[in-house]
């Protein structure tokens, strides 16, 4: 994918790999699927298997000075982490070279959330142990997400994503790098995280305002764009169903009033969309004309 310009921002697309989930489990409404989804990008159905292709990818942002990565994946060499996640040896890091960004260059790390799919490259194996992947960064986690992962802190019913915590975030938060914060929180002038609760406990979204467009970076908050249309659609592992599902609602609207655009953690191509409405049902506008202004 080319660079997006997002107003004064670039954005960029670095992906780890993609996998096929059945759209039976969001939703098996045959009329639905055909109106909402059957026009969307291949990637959205394949009306064969009935699969989508689930996207890991992370984005890149470059604004106000600074390069913030948002959502580093799963991570090469992982164990535990379940069948399409395990073990990966994926050039990860040269697909964001190629994209400009070495690890030192790297500003700030952002996590929407702490499942594993969305910090793994916050480390990497080196030498026998877990070390931070970006020397520089300053990562920046949610302070209710951090509690909610952290092994010291009271157990979860919904206890997926073993050892995610002290292989991808305690070796940060040891080398000094962590900084945990409460939230809504500006990263910049044109960058804030701001509560989407639900998926997870403490999970957030970034919104981008700059120069007149608005862009939410809204990690798992939607997994297939039929949550768009019906926010009460989800996928097995949330944290909070019924604050997922609000926390959707809510996201839809200001999308819609804002004409913002959407940039999921995990959509196929072209990844990114806005909203717009098809008498009383919002419909998902794939892709979208950015302006691609140097920042
Ligand atoms: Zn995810």
């Amino acid at each position: 994918m080319r660079t997006l310009g997002l107003g004064k921002a670039l954005v960029d697309r670095v992906e780890e790999h993609t996998l096929p989930v059945s759209l039976t489990f969001l939703t098996g409404d045959e009329a639905f699927i055909a109106r909402r989804v059957d026009p969307l990008p291949s990637g959205f159905l394949d009306r064969e298997t009935m699969n989508f292709r689930f996207s890991n990818h992370s984005w890149v942002l470059r604004v106000d000075g600074r390069t913030v990565l948002v959502d580093p994946c799963t991570g090469n060499g992982r164990t535990g982490r379940g069948p399409y996640f395990d073990g990966l040896d994926v050039p990860y890091l040269e697909r964001l070279a190629a994209a400009g960004v070495s690890p030192e260059s790297v500003d700030v790390v952002f996590s929407t959330h702490l499942h594993h799919d969305h910090c793994g490259w916050n480390t990497c194996w080196e030498e026998g142990s877990w070390v931070p992947t970006f020397p520089n960064a300053e990562y920046i986690f949610a302070e209710e997400e951090y509690r909610r992962w952290d092994p010291a802190g009271p157990p979860h019913a919904n206890s997926f994503n073993p050892n995610v915590f002290d292989e991808c975030v305690r070796p940060v938060t040891e080398a000094g790098l962590a900084r945990v914060v409460p939230l809504p929180y500006e990263i910049s002038p044109s960058l804030t995280v701001e509560p989407a609760p639900g998926h997870t406990l403490g999970h957030s979204v970034l919104a981008l305002n700059s120069a007149g467009v608005r862009a939410y970076f809204t990690g798992d908050a939607f997994h297939h764009p039929v949550q768009l249309t019906r926010p009460e659609l989800h996928l097995p592992g949330c944290d909070d169903l019924e604050t997922a599902v609000a926390t959707r609602r809510a996201l839809v609207q200001r999308a819609l009033n804002e004409g913002a655009f959407l940039f999921p953690a995990h959509f196929s191509a072209p990844h990114y969309g806005q909203l717009a409405l098809d008498g009383d049902e919002v419909r998902f506008v794939p892709g979208g004309a950015v302006r691609a202004t140097a920042g």
